[in-house]
């Protein structure tokens, strides 16, 4: 079953983390993501444990969410992390506040969203890493909907390692350059509220006379 790890950095130094709903409980701290989860995975699996799977779970702003899998019942063998489940604790480390989903072949972070010059969406699988920016599509002139676009995808060679940091930096750096100065109300705004490249969406109502 899916369970979420809430995993939250205290005094700059440490990573505490929390699995709710899960009983007995399991805490961990160590000086990174990935020491903390393989200590949640030996705690696992030596204990017969119950997660209440509705159990709410609260976010501080800065916590990181990851969702893993976990049997209960089983011995739950601490195996070895693959690449691309490294390099997404790499990224999550680096990105306070970032949600990372789980499905088994994909894993899924998210920062933020299309209103965030810093927002980017990072889907990892054992072949590739895409880096996208999260932005507002609108399907009709009042309908939209919350996506992202792909940036970069990085095939997965084992044999190279990547500048992870480098390229997260990159792709927060394009989405904030998606973002617009409306000449009107001198606001930056994130391109989905832009009605053209230097006026929002609420000056060309107001000074242009478009209905939207
Ligand atoms: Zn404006």
């Amino acid at each position: 079953m899916k369970a979420k790890i809430v995993i939250r950095k205290v005094e700059n130094k440490f990573y505490v983390a929390d699995i709710p709903g899960l009983k007995p409980t399991c805490h961990s701290l160590g000086n990174s993501i990935k020491k903390v989860l393989e200590d949640i995975y030996k705690q696992l699996a030596g204990t017969t444990f119950e997660l209440n799977q509705s159990e709410p779970v609260t976010l501080n702003k800065e916590d990181n969410l990851l969702e893993i899998y976990i049997e209960p019942g089983q011995r739950y063998p601490v195996t070895e992390l693959r690449t691309f489940e490294e390099y997404a604790l790499q990224i999550l480390e680096m990105l306070p506040g970032a949600r990372a989903e789980r499905t088994p072949d994909v894993i899924q972070i998210n920062l933020g969203d299309f209103r965030d010059e810093k927002g980017i969406v990072v889907i990892l699988t054992s072949e590739a890493i895409e880096l996208r920016l999260p932005t507002l599509e609108w399907l009709g002139s009042h309908t939209s909907v919350r996506s992202s676009k792909l940036w970069k995808r990085i095939d997965l060679d084992n044999s190279k390692s990547f500048d992870i940091p480098q390229l997260i930096a990159s792709a927060q750096e394009a989405q904030s350059k998606t973002f617009g100065v409306c000449k009107f109300c001198s606001q930056k705004k994130p391109s989905g509220w832009m009605s053209q490249q230097d006026v929002c969406q609420s000056c060309a109502e107001k000074h242009l006379g478009i209905v939207y």
